[in-house]
């Protein structure tokens, strides 16, 4: 088996949620306990949602919590993670590759095309139209239109993105170190854009070519990511390469254990030292901050390990060292784990 390479690849679009976090400490003690590797990757690439200073956010509060990457794309002391709008000329090339060999194809189709395309459906009594097999031959696409049609397009610089060609009535199947046998329908993938009319591919299509390239062994992330996983093995397999093991980690609930953990019930790490604009209406309602309330990096590490993962003794209070020992993928719990601040005052006090 390949030395362990895993990956924190948050996207810089606002405050570290804490699951986030949690996210980042589980690759980083995989990486230690196995002797493996850990790399921060920011994922950059959706303009639109970009905050900036979010990065500098992330990268403070790894550091806090003592989570620090191995690894630097910039040699000779430069230090800073990868980042993924650096990395455009790479995304273009393997777009190619799929384009090359019929996985992925050219869509012309404008924004007020594919709206007044849904008004007309949800008219005639179809709300969830997609851009898949069964509609693709009625848009404007290099699967539709001729091969003169589609060349003459290109000629005129019409603005287009590139769609994942995806076949229907197949069931996508995988293992998940945590949820065991996953499976999902093709027809619900839809035919997802693979890159942009800017150029920048959407974040399928840079998380598996990155995750391929950094030779990443473990994808670990939140529950929220599963569906994508299922067209990530399709994208796998239209490369021809071998996909990582994936671990997707249980979801954050309200301390009330109902629902989600969500920004407005006061999820984020808010580091006051950082007087960021989020440009988020909710931000007075977000927690104010361990940090900010006088947590000790050590209680908060020890909590958000135990928020789905279950050491399997009694022991509670693990030091970042301890946990490093004790850490392993088949122990995280299936079940959503409750955000219990007490808790987590409580772990406060024992350091
Ligand atoms: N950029 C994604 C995020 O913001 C990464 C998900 C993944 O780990 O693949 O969470």
């Amino acid at each position: 088996m390949n030395p362990v390479r895993v990956r924190f690849a948050p996207s810089p679009t606002g405050p570290l949620h804490i699951g986030g976090l949690r996210t980042a400490l589980y690759n980083y003690l995989l990486a230690r306990r196995t002797g493996g590797t850990f790399i921060l990757r920011i994922e950059d690439t959706d303009q639109k949602r970009y905050v900036e200073g979010a990065e500098d956010y992330i990268m403070e509060a790894l550091e806090w919590c003592g989570i620090s990457p191995d690894e630097s794309p910039r040699k000779g002391g430069n230090y800073g993670p990868y980042r993924q709008s650096e990395r455009r000329d790479i995304y273009a090339r393997y777009v190619k590759e799929l384009l090359d060999n019929g996985s992925a194809y050219l869509a012309f189709d404008t924004e007020e095309e594919l709206t007044e395309r849904r008004e007309q459906e949800k008219a005639a009594g179809n709300h969830n139209f997609r851009y898949d097999a069964s509609t693709r031959d009625s848009m404007r696409n290099s699967l539709s239109l001729s091969e003169g049609e589609t060349k003459a397009l290109l000629e005129a610089k019409t603005p287009h993105v590139v769609r994942f060609r995806i076949d229907p009535g197949e069931t996508v199947s995988f293992t998940d170190t945590v949820r065991e046998e996953v499976s999902f329908q093709s027809n619900e993938l839809g035919d997802q854009v693979l890159m942009k009319a800017d150029g920048l591919p959407t974040y399928h299509l840079a998380n598996i070519v990155d995750d391929h390239l950094m030779e990443i062994t473990h994808v670990i992330r939140g529950e929220e990511w599963l569906p994508s996983t299922a067209l990530h093995v399709l994208l796998y397999r239209a490369f021809g390469w071998e996909a990582p093991v994936f671990a997707h980690l249980p979801l954050l609930l309200n301390p009330n254990g109902k629902g989600k953990l969500s920004k407005r019930k006061g999820a984020d790490l808010g580091f006051p030292v950082f007087p960021l604009e989020w440009n988020d209406p909710v931000k007075e309602e977000t927690f104010a901050g361990f940090r900010e309330d006088g947590y000790l990096p050590e209680a908060v590490v020890n909590f958000l390990s135990l928020l789905g993962w279950n050491p399997g003794t009694e022991q509670e209070v693990f030091s970042l060292e301890e946990l490093t020992q004790a850490f392993s993928l088949d122990r995280i719990t299936k079940s959503g784990a409750r955000f219990d601040i007490e808790k987590g005052k409580w772990f406060n006090q024992q350091y």
